[in-house]
C-alpha cells in the first residue's frame, strides 16, 4: 500500500526549514501532500496561489509531491486523500508543546492517523515564517531562506 503523508501548515511563506522536512520525509513516504491551511478570516502575507506554484517549482520529483490548499479539519483531509500519516517538524520545546496537543486531538478525530515528527536540521532551526515575513516587510533579503526565487 502506498504510504501517503500530509504535511499541513500555513506556509506563509514555505521556507528552507519546511523544504528540508519534506525532502527528508520523501525517504520515508511514497507521497507527501503539502496542504496549505486557508482561513478566510485571517489575511495572508504571501498570496496562496502564488505560494502553491512556488512550492511546486521547488520539486523535480513531481509525482511524489502534491501541493493543495484546504479549509477543513486536517484529520478529515487526511481521510479524504487516503493519508495514514501527518508529517510535522519540530524545532524546539515550544513546537513540542503545541504539536503534542494537536497530535492528541488529531488522533482522537481520526484514530488511523499517525503523526510523524522530524527534528529540524541545525542549519534551519532558526528559520520561521513569521521572522521571514518581518524581514521581507522591512525590505530585507529573504532569498537565502527560501527554496525558490520570489
Ligand atoms: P503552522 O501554522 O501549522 O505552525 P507552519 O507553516 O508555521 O504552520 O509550519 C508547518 C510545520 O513545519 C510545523 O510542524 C512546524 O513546526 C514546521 N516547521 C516550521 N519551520 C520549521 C523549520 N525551520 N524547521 C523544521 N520544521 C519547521
Amino acid at each position: 500500500m502506498e504510504k501517503i503523508a500530509i504535511f499541513p501548515g500555513s506556509f506563509d511563506p514555505y521556507t528552507n526549514g519546511h523544504h528540508d522536512i519534506v525532502c527528508r520525509g520523501l525517504k520515508i513516504f511514497d507521497k507527501i501532500i503539502i496542504a496549505i491551511g486557508y482561513n478566510s478570516q485571517k489575511e495572508r502575507y504571501f498570496d496562496i496561489d502564488k505560494m502553491k506554484s512556488l512550492i511546486s517549482s521547488s520539486f523535480t520529483m513531481k509525482d511524489s509531491v502534491e501541493v493543495i490548499e484546504y479549509n477543513q479539519l486536517t484529520a478529515t483531509l487526511a481521510k479524504k486523500h487516503g493519508a495514514a500519516y501527518l508529517l510535522r517538524g519540530l524545532r524546539n520545546t515550544t513546537d513540542f508543546e503545541y504539536e503534542n496537543s494537536i497530535s492528541q486531538v488529531n488522533r482522537y478525530l481520526n484514530e488511523d492517523l499517525e503523526t510523524v515528527f522530524l527534528i529540524t536540521s541545525p542549519d534551519f532551526a532558526f528559520i520561521s515564517s513569521s521572522i521571514i515575513r518581518e524581514v521581507h516587510k522591512y525590505g530585507g533579503d529573504i532569498t537565502r531562506f527560501l527554496p525558490y526565487q520570489i
